[in-house]
């Protein structure tokens, strides 16, 4: 696997460096915001472990333009800012997961195999539905869907993995293109229409979990 690792402190870009060439993956490393968006818009990766605090453009800036452009990789935050409302931005802004530092080589790299994991698979399913992430294909026993780029883009949050709450906010920050801002109206209609063009799959439904976000699960899962 590929990893990018975005970090200005040079020892731990070292450290994180080792423990993942060790665990045989193959690594870039870079040491600023800016430069990280150049990567990861030129090169593909399987995996972004990312620092929030960096020279040039803020991780929480890389992220969102990332995810702005369709970017899927799973991305791995680390930050010494450890108050709740850090966390929650990161993770609005398409975070998949996050790490506190000072932290313990053994979570970082439980966490690197979980998500690795979870990207791995480029075909998702739940009942008669698949997702075909690679291709950005939606089939419903055996039959294509076509989506909008809106559509897909929702649906792949959904599935990564299925039954995980997405919020609103994470929805609208993956939805928004460069410069134009997607606002929660808009998500509501983008899971609405998603709905509609699921309704011919009687095994799999958008949950609305009231205040948090949208799931989606296998019909009956729930109740
Ligand atoms: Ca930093």
């Amino acid at each position: 696997m590929r990893v990018l690792i975005v970090e200005d402190d040079a020892p731990l870009r070292g450290g994180l460096q080792s423990v993942l060439e060790l665990a045989g993956h193959r690594t870039a490393t870079c040491a600023d915001g800016l430069q990280a968006s150049h990567l990861l818009e030129s090169e593909p990766f399987d995996l972004v472990v990312l620092d929030l605090g960096l020279p040039r453009r803020d991780g929480l800036d890389v992220l969102r333009r990332w995810r702005a452009r369709g970017g899927t990789t799973p991305v791995l935050v680390l930050s010494a800012r450890d108050q709740t409302t850090q966390k929650v931005q990161g993770l609005d802004a398409g975070a998949d997961d996050y790490l506190n530092k000072p932290f313990e080589r053994t979570e970082f790299e439980a966490r690197v195999r979980a998500l690795l994991r979870r990207g791995q698979s480029p075909m998702q399913r739940i009942g008669c539905l698949s997702w075909d992430a690679a291709q950005r294909r939606l089939t419903i026993n055996g039959e294509d869907v076509p989506l909008t780029r809106n559509e897909s883009v929702v649906l792949e949050a959904l599935m990564r993995p299925p039954g995980q709450i997405v919020s609103k906010a994470q929805l609208a920050a993956r939805c928004s293109a460069d410069h134009i801002a997607v606002s929660d109206n808009e998500v509501e209609v983008y899971v609405y229409r998603l709905r509609r063009k699921l309704a011919i799959a009687p095994d799999a439904r958008i949950k609305t979990v009231r205040g948090l976000g949208y799931c989606l699960m296998a019909a009956g899962a729930d109740e």
